[in-house]
């Protein structure tokens, strides 16, 4: 049987050079395989970004929200102000 073992991510069993070297661990390999290694670099750059910009959207869009029925209220009263003196 060739060396290898199973990936923590994808849980498949893969042989050891699929695994990158890690002088931390007890076998010195990642326990994560090479191309999960890499899906997950590539994922983590890419949510980097787009995360910090999904937040401040949602932050805004709260605010905005947030600020709609108030706005709306100060309309209302507005209208039926005018409305009044009429
Ligand atoms: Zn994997």
């Amino acid at each position: 049987m060739a060396a290898g073992k199973t990936c923590t991510r994808c849980k498949w069993w893969k042989p050891i050079e699929m695994f990158g070297l890690d002088a931390k661990r007890p076998d010195n390999r990642n326990p994560v395989c090479k191309p999960c290694c890499r899906s997950v670099n590539a994922l983590s750059r890419a949510r980097v970004i787009p995360i910090s910009e999904r937040s401040r959207q949602i932050r805004e869009r709260i605010i905005r929200e947030s600020r709609l029925p108030v706005l709306r209220q100060a309309l209302a009263n507005l209208k039926s102000r005018l409305e009044a003196r009429t």
